[in-house]
């Protein structure tokens, strides 16, 4: 099963593919933790990468396609993967495709869009708290850490990500809504496209969710 979550920054897809990857026993992949898992250990991709995270730039699709191949090999993606933050453009979507062509996996199964309005997204990303060690994520508000300060799962101290000042997320916002947007009219011509509304609490959108996968997986 080879999934995608599509979506603006903050429409929830990285906690949702959480809740769905383990429901269905297959890993989350998503590449902004492992871009920021680079950046933190210093190596080659994340020197390259991190002045581009920060801005709320994208990074080179080479390197994406890179580390998602590699990712994609791991043993423990054999039987698919829930992809969160890939592809963002038209040229990794083809690429994804081309690259999945070569694996037993073959091709996307299905695209999962969260959407969400700008106004709430805005909100969510600004008030969102992430945990540096183990990249769970948490909201002053709807999802607050039981002691106020500390991840529950590890207990690092939480962070608000550089990406996630104000300034930063109009412009990812606006890198989403020029570039990755037209992924959604992409995967609905290919019939591909299952569109989620992403307002609410999380158990709200993870029981839309559920039930959208709950029909595929029967159909
Ligand atoms: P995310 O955690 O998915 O919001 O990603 C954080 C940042 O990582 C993005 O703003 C980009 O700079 C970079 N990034 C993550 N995924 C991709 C991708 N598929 N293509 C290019 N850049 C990416």
């Amino acid at each position: 099963m080879l999934l995608v979550f599509l979506g603006p920054p903050g429409a929830g897809k990285g906690t949702q593919a959480t809740r769905l990857a383990a429901k269905y026993g297959v890993p989350q992949v998503s590449t902004g933790d492992m871009l920021r898992e680079a950046v933190a250990a210093g190596t080659d991709v994340g020197l390259r990468a991190k002045s581009i995270m920060d801005a709320g730039q994208l990074v080179d699709d080479a390197t994406l396609a890179d580390l998602v191949r590699d990712r994609l090999g791991q043993p423990d993606a054999t039987g698919g993967a829930i992809l969160d933050g890939y592809p963002r453009n038209t040229a990794q979507a083809a690429a994804l495709e081309s690259l999945l062509a070569d694996t037993p996996l073959e091709a996307v199964d299905r695209v999962l869009f969260l959407d969400v309005a700008e106004e709430i997204l805005v909100d969510r990303l600004s008030k969102r708290r992430a945990c540096p060690s183990c990249n769970a994520n948490f909201h002053l508000v709807f999802k607050p850490p039981a002691d106020g300060t500390n991840c529950d799962r590890c207990g690092t101290e939480l962070v608000q990500r550089e990406d996630d000042r104000e300034a930063v997320v109009r412009d990812r916002l606006q890198v989403y809504a020029e570039i990755t947007a037209p992924l959604v009219e992409h995967y609905e011509r290919i019939g591909l496209l299952a569109r989620i509304d992403g307002a609410g609490s999380i158990d709200d959108v993870w029981s839309r969710v559920d039930n959208v996968m709950s029909m595929a997986v029967s159909e």
